[in-house]
């Protein structure tokens, strides 16, 4: 059945920002908070009722490496700052005392044990709101971006639909840090999305006889060009998701259930004391959609220098590869005053799930929330001025520069 119904709106603008940042995950999370401490007005939009995205909501709890597997730390700043936030409290897994404890650098290196933790999303949710609301961010939770207000090439306005019905916030520049470059795709940046799909995963936590626990069910998927006769994974069930539609995102969330409940049922008959104590609340998507920017960061290109860096990334996968991430990764000069952050920057479907991961996603925040402070047009922006306050605040931009 095709049919349109026809709605006239006018909708009221209810409040103003000097940055809008649209998504609380740890890109969302970190481009506020760079920018607040820039003294500028900022408000973090968030549709659920807690920060922290697949961080939190989603269960996807180990935050991956800040350092190249070799002993050099090579992600910095904010990066930093949120994973020693996230075991404050104290951690779950993998605490990486060679790092944390110990002063000998030569333990840096050893086996299984990069720079990488597993925390708790509900205590790391709850630090990081107070972290937030301390340095003067406003957060609207319940509250969904649903579109843009365009005036030539820049966004005016942003609308959201929250409890309160349908309002919109004006605005001098717009972090997109919704995962899924949501914002990009209302105001007609160029996007692109994954060819591959998502498998299905249904990681939840449990408690039993041997207490409480995370259950990584439906592990990580292999880039198509990287798959060989022995490297296939194991996939929950025979079927991929692109992720950006209600009907598929309800129907693969619901296949998560089912698999959450079939591995609680098998574990059961070793422990019938094991509980589920939370499942995911988010869908555990890894790649959907992102901006096709002024520079598309490739795979290939690690130990590059890049003039216009502001990090750098390693590969959670390997020990090696340290990637510098170019400004020009973050916006595309069709829509002057947004910028992306998070698991939607401009790389290649390869590099994708490199960059995807949650240190990358607070580095490219930081970036993206340092710099929608300092202008409302991302063509024109000073980018060693950019640089210059990213160093200021601990970042090391080029891998020439690391100890
Ligand atoms: C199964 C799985 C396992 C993973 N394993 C790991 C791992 O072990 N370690 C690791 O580091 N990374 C892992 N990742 C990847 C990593 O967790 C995420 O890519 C990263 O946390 C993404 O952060 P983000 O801020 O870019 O996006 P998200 O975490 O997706 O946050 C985006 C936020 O924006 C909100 N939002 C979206 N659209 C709108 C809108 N229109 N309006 C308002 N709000 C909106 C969402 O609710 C969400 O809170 C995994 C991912 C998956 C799916």
């Amino acid at each position: 059945m095709s049919m349109t119904i026809k709605e006239t709106l006018e909708t009221k603008v209810t409040s103003t920002c000097d940055v809008l940042v649209c998504g609380g995950g740890f890109g969302g999370i970190s481009a506020a908070l760079a920018a607040a401490r820039m003294g500028k007005k900022v408000i973090l939009l968030e549709k659920q009722y807690i920060l922290g995205g697949l961080g939190t909501a989603g269960l996807v709890t180990i935050y991956l490496p800040l350092c190249d597997g070799c002993g050099r730390q090579v992600s910095f700043g904010i990066a930093e700052e949120l994973f020693r936030l996230s075991i404050s409290m104290g951690y779950e897994d993998r605490y990486p005392d060679n790092w944390l404890d110990d002063n000998d650098p030569s333990r840096r290196t050893e086996k299984d044990k990069r720079f990488e933790v597993r925390y708790n999303p509900n205590l790391f949710a709850i630090l990081v709101e107070k972290l937030l609301l301390e340095n003067g961010v406003e957060i609207l939770y319940g509250t969904y971006a649903v579109g843009v207000s365009k005036a030539a090439d820049r966004i005016e306005a942003v609308i959201i639909e929250n409890k309160s019905g349908r309002q919109a916030i004006a605005v001098e520049s717009v972090v997109d840090a919704t995962g899924d470059c949501d914002i990009a795709w209302f105001a007609g940046a160029p996007t692109d999305t994954f060819k591959q799909g998502n498998i299905l995963a249904a990681w939840y936590y449990s408690f039993g006889e041997k207490g409480y626990g995370l259950n990584i069910v439906g592990c990580c998927d292999i880039p198509d060009s990287q798959k060989t006769a022995t490297n296939q994974v194991e996939l929950l069930i025979p079927k991929r998701f692109a992720g950006l539609e209600g009907k598929e995102l309800s129907e693969m969330t619901q296949l998560s259930h089912a698999s959450t409940l079939n591995h609680v049922l098998r574990k059961r008959e070793n422990d019938p004391t094991l509980v589920p104590t939370s499942v995911a609340t988010i869908p555990q998507v890894r790649m959907t959609r992102k901006i096709v920017g002024e520079y598309t960061l490739h795979d290939t290109e690690m130990h590059k220098e890049f003039p216009d860096s502001v990090g750098m990334v390693s590969d959670w996968r390997k020990r090696g590869p340290v990637y510098e991430v170019p400004f020009s990764t973050l916006y595309s000069r069709q829509v002057k005053n947004l910028i992306t952050a998070g698991r939607c920057t401009s790389v290649t479907d390869s590099m994708w799930d490199i960059m995807r991961v949650i240190p990358c996603c607070a580095v490219t925040g930081q970036a993206a929330g340092t710099a929608a402070a300092m202008t409302d047009d991302f063509t024109s922006l000073n980018v060693e001025g950019l640089q210059a306050e990213l160093e200021r605040n601990g970042v090391v931009l080029h891998e020439k520069d690391l100890k």
